[in-house]
């Protein structure tokens, strides 16, 4: 039985997770769920999965979260605030921690589970976006086990050799080939682009997922975190990463070998299938997910991404370059702007604008603690909010 801690479990990746382990009472046990603020969802999935504790960041929902736990005679224990999170994924029942808490909100608890020397499902990029260096080294300290579960790099995992080591390059490989759907705009004029709707950002073509990611997924933003996730995870440098934009979303990416081999995986776009692989690594269980028909899907199309209407890809390349503080930057001026424009008050064509102004007046530095991780995300926001004032719809 392997104790499980799904850490953002109100959420899309969440919900995919305990709908895998829902499959598999045999397998896998839910030790613990942990959110931010919706009670209900999570006293219903505490119910039904007897977790014995549950954790949300905000009190006041806790509260509420006791109450409606208490109403139905479950026995779970509730804790309540930011450090909760971070301290059910250190747990000693807890064997393996899904990490899919949205955004920078998700940095401490991701780190804490890596410190602790769990099996870290990673699908919070932004933690390793942000603090890549202290997370990998905490994996390397504490000998957990690091399984991505973005699709692109659990695709990227699975064509690799069985026993590389997370953020050293196994020998042989000459380049990581990340595929993008290209979002909902990938035809859309540049023009367009300044009017369109949070509602139609978020309509992914090819995924269901939560709102942060969705418009991040239409900026291309979304591929430019995984680029340098992507760097941090498999210990490639930028320019032996590309990013090909394949509207399919069948191939989730591929690994080219110095031989001239590639070797991509392949699967229909259901994110179960990367949580049942890395739920159940090294062994393979059953996810839900339907057989690919590859004849009914006919063709697979590979296209370059257009850096010119979607900018904010080539800013996180630009930030994986710069390494250091650069990518935590990146990400809090990225976080600042998708919360603007899915609040009406800047409109999507400005998101990147937002970021290449953040970047442009801040310096960057190493990443040697966390304090240097949280002084660049607060620097950033300060600075990217002082740029949205003078230029939100609203004002
Ligand atoms: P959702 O918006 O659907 O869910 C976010 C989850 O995070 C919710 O459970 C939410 O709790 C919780 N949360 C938000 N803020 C806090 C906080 N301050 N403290 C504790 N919990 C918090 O997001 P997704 O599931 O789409 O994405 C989650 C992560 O996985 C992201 O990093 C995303 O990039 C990544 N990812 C997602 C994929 C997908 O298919 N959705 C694919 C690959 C990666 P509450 O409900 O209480 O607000």
């Amino acid at each position: 039985m392997i104790g499980v801690a799904i850490l953002g479990s109100t959420g899309s990746v969440g919900e995919h997770t305990l709908d895998v382990i829902a499959r598999h009472p045999d397998r896998f046990r839910v030790v613990a769920l942990g959110a931010n603020r919706n009670a209900a969802k999570l006293a219903e999935q505490a119910v039904r999965f007897q977790a014995p504790y549950a954790a949300l960041a905000d009190a006041n929902a806790a509260a509420q979260l006791e109450r409606e736990l208490r109403a139905r005679g479950a026995a779970t224990q509730v804790i309540a605030g930011a450090q909760a999170l971070a301290d059910v994924a250190c747990l000693a029942d807890v064997d393996c921690v899904m990490a899919a808490i949205v955004g920078a909100a998700g940095l401490r608890s991701t780190l804490a589970a890596a410190h602790a020397g769990k099996r870290l499902l990673l699908a919070n990029k932004e933690s390793l976006v942000m603090a890549g260096p202290l997370l990998m080294s905490a994996v390397h300290e504490s000998g957990a086990t690091l399984l991505p579960i973005d699709s692109e790099h659990n695709a990227v995992f699975q064509c690799l050799p069985r026993n590389s080591a997370p953020g050293i390059a196994p020998p042989g490989v000459r380049r990581i080939l990340l595929t993008a759907s290209g979002g909902p705009f990938l035809d859309t004029d540049s023009a367009r682009l300044a009017h369109v709707t949070p509602d139609e950002a978020c309509a992914h073509p090819n995924w269901v997922m939560g709102r942060k990611i969705s418009v991040d997924s239409a900026t291309l933003m979304n591929k430019g975190l995984e680029f340098i996730e992507a760097c941090l995870l498999f210990g490639v440098p930028p320019e032996r990463v590309e990013v090909l934009i394949h509207r399919e979303s069948i191939v989730h990416s591929l690994v080219e070998y110095i031989d001239g081999s590639v070797l991509a995986q392949l699967g229909a776009p259901d994110m179960r299938t990367p949580i049942a692989h890395a739920l159940a690594w090294p062994e393979r269980v059953t996810s839900g997910v339907q057989s690919l028909d590859l004849i009914k899907v006919g063709t697979l199309r590979f296209e370059a991404p257009d850096l010119r209407r979607f900018p904010a890809l080539g800013l996180a390349q630009e930030a994986a370059r710069q390494g250091g503080s650069r990518p935590a930057s990146l990400n809090a001026a990225n976080e600042v702007a998708v919360a603007a424009f899915l609040e009406g008050e800047l409109n999507f064509a400005q998101i990147p604008a937002v970021i290449e102004s953040v970047m442009a007046t801040t310096s960057g530095g190493d990443i040697r603690d966390l304090d240097d991780v949280l002084a660049a995300d607060a620097e950033a926001r300060s600075r990217a909010a002082a740029f949205i004032r003078p230029h939100a719809v609203h004002a």
